[in-house]
């Protein structure tokens, strides 16, 4: 392999810190860019919908690193600049100043965009995404005893937004399109957990309903106009439909990509000299057996250290399993593995549903655990994980029995 001296790192989020990290731990001493599109160091987004949103914890606390650390590691970050082009020919990136950046290996970390909801008055002052800080600190705003929120989308960012609005005393109403919130990720019967929790913290859910406008006044949101003409009215709207992986610049550039920038093993694109991390790269999980792409902080916090490594020509391989966790009121969760809709043919409980204390685990025809989530119980993931990446076939019975010790199943 030739010399590798310049890693150009697209990206500003946790995945282009942890690469810089890495790539100085791993002692490389050549130089790293982190082209930065926002106008702050990179910073962890888990709390902008949890404790930050809250007003329970402060924006330092979810910088990956101070300004200290770059200057010391002597990492140059470009805030507020953003990559337009990529020549993989010429081994260049060119910036939306005009600049160009040479590399001999480039990490694309480039993340979401939160998808747009496309209906009249979408533009309406009032109405909030959330991705940014800034974006966080707007819903917060709009936070209070007198006011009415208006969430679309009963996902994880609509679910989070709304714990924080209600613990804040506010009016909260959440708009999901499919019959419950999060039925996608977690089935029917967990899915039905997290609607109880919201409608008994007071939330006002609407299921299968069909957003058709933002009615506004004064250029102000005032409220969603539903399928069958009924207005939900609202003070604020929050809107939580998903995102979109940012990968135009390697469509552009001739990368392969298919929901996502496909990635093998060691997250090395078609391109030996391109990797891709984070909510971008869909990976060839050598562990899973089949392509993932996962939108969530976990992945971008540790495929950074397996691509810093694979690019300075170490043989490895991210094996990791996907992780994510979510604080909901009294409700705290993590769960580990992956079980697409439709892969798995049964759901077993251990502990109580009804008291919100449980780990469900998501089975294959087989009998092997896909995934499983532990709802406030703790320490349990790192016994379950090599349950999963074992590919252990379990009894149902005994899965779903305290009394019987992971080890032993
Ligand atoms: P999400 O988790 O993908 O959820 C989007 C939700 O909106 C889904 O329930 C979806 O239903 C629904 N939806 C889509 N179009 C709609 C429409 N027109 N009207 C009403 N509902 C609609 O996405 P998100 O909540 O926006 O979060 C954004 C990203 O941040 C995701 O990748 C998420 O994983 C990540 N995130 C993670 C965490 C965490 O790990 N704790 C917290 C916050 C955000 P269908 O499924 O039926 O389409």
């Amino acid at each position: 392999m030739n010399t590798v001296n310049n890693i150009v790192v697209v990206g500003g989020g946790i995945a282009a810190a942890k690469t810089a990290e890495a790539l100085r731990a791993k002692d490389y001493t050549g130089t790293i860019t982190l082209v930065a599109a926002e106008m702050h160091l990179p910073y962890e987004r888990p709390a902008l919908s949890k404790d930050y949103l809250a007003g329970k914890a402060s924006f330092e606390a979810s910088l990956v690193h101070p300004a200290d650390w770059y200057r010391d590691n002597d990492i140059v970050v470009r805030e507020g600049a953003t990559a337009v082009s990529l020549d993989t020919e010429a081994h260049s990136v060119t910036l939306d100043d005009g600049s160009q950046l040479p590399y001999d290996k480039l990490v694309l970390a480039t993340g979401s965009v939160a998808r747009r909801l496309p209906v009249d008055g979408a533009d309406a002052d009032g109405i909030h995404y959330l991705r940014t800080v800034e974006e966080s600190d707007a819903i917060h705003a709009t936070f209070g005893a007198d006011k009415k929120l208006v969430i679309i989308g009963g996902g994880w960012i609509g679910l989070e937004v709304a714990a924080a609005a209600r613990a804040a005393g506010t009016s909260v109403s959440i708009l999901e399109g499919g019959p419950l919130p999060l039925l996608r990720v977690l089935g029917e019967e967990i899915a039905r957990v997290f609607a109880d929790l919201h409608t008994s913290h007071g939330v006002d859910l609407r299921t299968d309903v069909k957003v058709e406008a933002i009615t506004t006044q004064d250029g102000h949101a005032a409220g969603v106009r539903l399928e069958g003409g009924e207005v939900v009215s609202a003070d604020a709207i929050v809107i939580g439909i998903g995102v979109t992986p940012v990968v135009g610049i390697a469509v552009d550039a001739g990368i392969a990509v298919d929901d996502g920038v496909l990635v093998d093993a060691s997250l090395r694109s078609n391109d030996p000299d391109v990797y891709a991390v984070g909510d971008i790269a869909n990976h060839q999980h050598p562990v899973l057996g089949h392509r993932v792409r996962v939108e969530h902080w976990a992945t971008a916090l540790n495929q950074p250290a397996s691509a810093a490594a694979a690019l300075l020509g170490e043989d490895v391989q991210y094996t990791e399993l996907p992780y994510f966790f979510s604080d909901q009121y009294d409700l705290g969760c993590e769960y580990i593995g992956y079980a697409a809709p439709g892969a798995y043919e049964q759901v077993v409980i251990r502990g109580s549903l009804a008291d919100r204390e449980f780990v469900a685990f998501w089975l294959d025809g087989e009998h092997r655990i896909l995934a499983a989530m532990n709802v406030n119980v703790w320490d349990v993931i790192d016994e379950i994980k090599p349950l999963i990446a074992g590919h252990t076939v379990v009894d149902p019975d005994r899965l779903a029995d305290p009394e019987v010790a992971y080890a032993q199943l």
